[in-house]
């Protein structure tokens, strides 16, 4: 078969919806490997990514190399997010080595510095496999890279359980969304996982790789050029292990009570917290659907649960994907931003400084006790986010300060940040359903009060609790965070 036809053995492959070529080159001739190069999914299993890589390198009788690297530059680099990512990138290198893979890291620093070390990677390869991630810093590369190399690039959806181009591109609202995405799950639920046929990799490299020690993390990543002053959080262990002991938790003590709990911010056991695991691609929602349709629990809290990993999560993919800058203030809907411009000269009352909010010490004893749930444990339960959310656009000066900061804040500080569920969700409190009535400062966006939380027994002394619990000190930046798109 010629190289050219080698790539129809993803065309024929049963998850063949999640590829999407990002160029139109054809596979190389003396290519050594298949280059898997992961970002954000950072797991060996059930990981449609290294499927796709190990299918094709199959068909072209070449090993796969997959590739993990960590910068120091990409924004909101810090101490948090670092040691999350290269915890799951051990874990991923060890799993990468049970299924007969290579896997290389590099982890830049002063003394190591590989300038284009996908491009040199790229030079020996027959082809190149990304993932499809639709925000952030895994999108932006993965074009950028596409446009440049000679050899084709396949971008491979790992995030959904139904891949985004199975619901088509004409889908305008959720309601639209779930006719399709619904019926579509059941066919998505099940996955065979790709066998290599190609001994590991063990040629030469362009570089040397490092080798990644869980208990020398904390030293290396001392050493870096990053924000040391937001932590590693306890409450999120980083890894494969903590991630599976999360899901064994939602299994076990969640789910029983998901439907009526999942609002009661108060409760530890109202949500899964998995979000972290889920946006670094630690966990996958397959395998999460898998043991949430398997538990003993009603049925009731199963499908509340299938509605917010699948039914919210997935919209938020498949919104970002059809956007073109779905971190922008501008994407959010027209009658709201006519609205709040028509109230941004409005006398704010409520504003606060960049470094009160970012340290959560406003005037507002309930946003403070969510914004430091962001601060300590690098999450933040949902029905907070809303209430975090609204009230910043009476905190800042304008509707567009509103939104950099809303996207600041969480982007820097929360382990799910950057993700298209940031964005999404954020874009639904700037809008949502306009009220009859007129507010200052948020003219016909809705409000939201604090009742769903204070009303609850031991609501007060749970948010006086929250609003002072001790939290790092984090840097306060020289200048306002601002829409990056309005920026450039
Ligand atoms: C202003 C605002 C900002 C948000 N920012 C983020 C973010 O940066 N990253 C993020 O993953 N989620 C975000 N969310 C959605 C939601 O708050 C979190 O997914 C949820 O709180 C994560 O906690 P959990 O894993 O315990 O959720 P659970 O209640 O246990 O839900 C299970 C999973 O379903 C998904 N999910 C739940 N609610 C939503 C939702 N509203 N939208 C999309 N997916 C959902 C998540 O993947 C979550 O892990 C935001 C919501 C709001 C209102």
């Amino acid at each position: 078969m010629a190289l050219s036809g080698r790539l129809a053995e993803l065309s024929d492959w049963h998850q063949a919806p999640r590829v999407r070529p990002l160029n139109d080159r054809l596979p190389a001739q003396g290519g050594r490997y298949v280059l898997c190069w992961l970002q954000q999914a950072l797991r060996a299993c059930d990981n449609p990514v290294i499927d796709a890589a190990v299918r094709l390198g199959n068909a072209l009788h070449l090993p796969v190399l997959v590739y993990h690297g960590v910068r120091e530059d990409y924004p909101y680099a810090s101490d948090r997010l670092h040691h999350f990512i290269l915890r799951a990138s051990i874990d991923l290198a060890e799993g990468c080595r049970r299924r007969g893979l290579a896997c290389v890291q590099h982890v830049e620093r002063a003394e190591r510095r590989e300038k284009g070390l996908v491009y040199r990677l790229g030079v020996a390869a027959a082809a190149i496999v990304v993932e499809d991630q639709p925000t952030f810093v895994a999108r932006w590369q993965s074009e950028r890279v596409a446009g440049r190399v000679d050899v084709p690039v396949l971008a491979v959806n790992a995030a959904c359980l139904v891949p985004p181009a199975v619901i088509g591109r004409d889908v305008q609202g959720r309601t639209a969304f779930l006719r399709r995405h619904e019926p579509a799950r059941a066919a998505w639920a099940a996955w065979d996982e790709e066998i290599a046929d190609v001994a590991a990799y063990s040629g030469a490299l362009p570089f040397t790789p490092d080798t990644l020690r869980a208990d020398e993390l904390g030293t290396l990543i001392a050493g870096l050029d990053i924000d040391h002053s937001v932590p590693v959080t306890p409450m999120h262990p980083a890894g494969r292990n903590a991630a599976e002991a999360r899901l064994t938790r939602l299994v076990a003590d969640v789910l029983p009570g998901y439907a009526s709990n999942r609002n009661d911010a108060t409760r530890l056991d109202s949500a899964s917290s998995l979000s972290p695991y889920l946006h670094f691609g630690v966990l996958g929602p397959r395998e999460v659907m898998a043991a949430v349709n398997g538990a003993a629990a009603g049925g009731q809290h199963k499908r509340k649960f299938a509605d917010e990993l699948l039914g919210w999560r997935e919209w938020f993919h498949y919104q970002a994907r059809h956007l073109d800058a779905p971190e922008r203030y501008d994407r959010i809907a027209p009658w709201a931003r006519q609205t709040l411009t028509d109230h941004a000269g409005d006398l704010r009352p409520d504003q606060e400084t960049l470094s009160a909010m970012l340290r959560g010490e406003t005037r507002d004893e309930t946003w403070n006790a969510c914004q430091r749930q962001f601060l300590a444990e690098g999450w933040m339960h949902n029905n907070l986010r809303m209430y975090w959310c609204k009230r910043i656009i009476a905190m800042t000066p304008s509707p567009e300060a509103a939104w950099a900061t809303a996207c600041y804040l969480n982007d820097r500080l929360s382990l799910d940040g950057r993700d298209p569920s940031t964005y999404g969700n954020i874009a639904m409190m700037f809008a949502g359903a306009p009220t009859d009535r007129e507010c200052p400062v948020y003219g016909r966006v809705a409000t939201r009060g604090d009742g769903s939380i204070r009303h609850r027994a031991g609501g007060d002394a749970w948010l006086a609790t929250a609003a002072s619990r001790p939290v790092p000190l984090v840097s306060v930046p020289e200048f306002p965070p601002v829409d990056p798109y309005l920026a450039s």
